[in-house]
């Protein structure tokens, strides 16, 4: 791997990541934009005001109620149409403007993915990070399984995601803020099936587990378990870097076709993770937030840190908070080679690394290449808090059957249009 000296320096630098509102077929919004504002703080007046409005507007839900951060993938486009870029993430290096996308499959693949993860995976980041509000029930889904993925959609990465609460509104006329996640028992093939093709909604949820959310919790949800978030849900979402989703209930806005990816039910309805969850099973998703270990030598105020995904998210993705509470402290960030998202959540301060600074505020989102990670500090203004959001661990990723790039030489031919709107690389041209 050879790096331009030119736009080497730039990439040991912080990169912003300004707002990348994506378009969807359900409403929501207005969270996001007044996190967006000033962080978590913000959100308060939410539940007791409830944004109206038709979209648009500031803090008004409307069809944008995604912010895609780092994002090196396209929004899915249904088969047959245009790709379009949507959804994917422009960044500033040096004077250049370009997508990270290309930055890291074509330019500075480790550079930005960090030497060990691009050694097992290829030139990738690994990671999509979203910000999501919902004014309304999404549909219930499922994402693939990498196995699945690779199979059928041409990708090495499924989509097993994790949900970070940030914030929560009552909608009216709708549930309390809640999610569903996994069947209560093991539901057959053709049952299943046959909830989806006769739009039999009410039977659907009926069999699956719901819980309410309040601002902290955090669920993993791997690939193939059926979900709904439910409305009223702010959410920071780390998933597989894919656009997959197949959805089962049909009767929302959303084409036939694209329900099932274009692949059809006789295949699709695969992908679902039939089997019931117990409650213990299904508790062991909800993920307790951990203290993690400071080096004394690494920070010089009362820094906490918390790591906020369990053991069983670490080879799809690692996320965790920071907080200082004392004016000018400084922590070092403990991941050096790695590509980095940070989501700035209250305060303000600094993020700082060998090639340049940024100031950060509440609601700033930014990403350090890897190059930029070693050796990274922040640097908190009265206070500061931020949550970080990883690549999988490179080791843990072959525990999950990653298909190293030896193994996994028939897979580059195999696909066209599917792997180039996930985080794979893109076809050989
Ligand atoms: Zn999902």
């Amino acid at each position: 791997m050879t790096i331009d000296s030119t736009t080497r320096p730039a990439l040991t630098a912080p990169l912003a990541l300004p707002s990348n509102r994506v378009t969807r077929f359900y409403r929501g919004g207005a969270l996001l934009d007044r996190f967006r504002a000033g962080g978590t703080a913000g959100l308060a007046a939410a539940t007791a005001d409830e944004p109206g409005g038709t979209g648009g507007a500031p803090n008004a839900d409307g069809q944008q109620p995604e912010d895609w951060l780092a994002s090196t993938l396209r929004v899915w486009t249904p088969v047959g149409k245009a790709l379009s870029d949507e959804g994917l993430s422009v960044v500033r290096v040096g004077d250049e403007e370009l997508t990270l996308r290309e930055l890291v499959q074509r330019r500075h693949p480790a550079a930005i993915g960090g030497a060990a993860l691009v050694r097992v995976a290829g030139p990738t980041t690994g990671l999509l990070t979203k910000l999501l509000d919902t004014a309304q029930r999404l549909p219930v889904h499922c994402h693939p399984t990498r196995a699945f993925a690779e199979r059928f959609l041409g990708s090495r990465w499924g989509k097993t995601e994790a949900w970070l609460v940030l914030g929560t509104r009552q909608i009216a006329g709708e549930e309390p803020p809640s999610i569903r996640l996994g069947f209560r028992r093991d539901v057959g093939r053709a049952e299943l099936r046959g909830w989806i093709e006769d739009h039999d909604s009410a039977a659907l949820l009926d069999a699956m587990h719901q819980r309410t959310v309040a601002p902290g919790d955090a669920w993993l949800v791997p690939a193939g378990i059926p979900h709904s978030i439910g409305a009223g849900v702010f959410l920071v979402e780390l998933q597989e870097p894919t656009d997959f989703s197949i959805v089962a209930e049909t009767a929302f806005p959303i084409a036939a076709e694209d329900a099932h990816l274009g692949m059809g039910w006789d295949v699709m309805v695969d992908a679902f993770d039939r089997s019931g969850l117990s409650e213990d099973a299904l508790e062991t998703l909800r993920q307790p937030a951990e203290s993690g270990a400071l080096g004394a030598a690494d920070t010089t105020t009362s820094a906490k840190r918390e790591r906020l995904l369990g053991a069983a998210a670490a080879p799809y993705f690692r996320a965790e908070r920071f907080t200082l509470d004392t004016s000018g402290g400084t922590t070092r960030l403990p991941w050096p080679d790695t590509f980095v998202v940070g989501i700035a959540t209250s305060g303000s301060g600094r993020v700082i690394s060998s090639g340049g600074s940024m100031p950060v505020r509440a609601g700033n989102t930014f990403a350090l290449p890897a190059a930029a990670s070693t050796d990274a500090t922040i640097e908190c203004h009265e206070s500061l808090e931020i949550l970080f959001c990883l690549p999988p661990e490179p080791e843990a990723l072959a525990t999950t059957g990653w298909q190293s790039r030896d193994t996994a030489a028939g897979w580059r031919s195999g696909d066209t249009a599917a792997n180039s709107q996930s985080g794979d690389e893109a076809p050989p041209s």
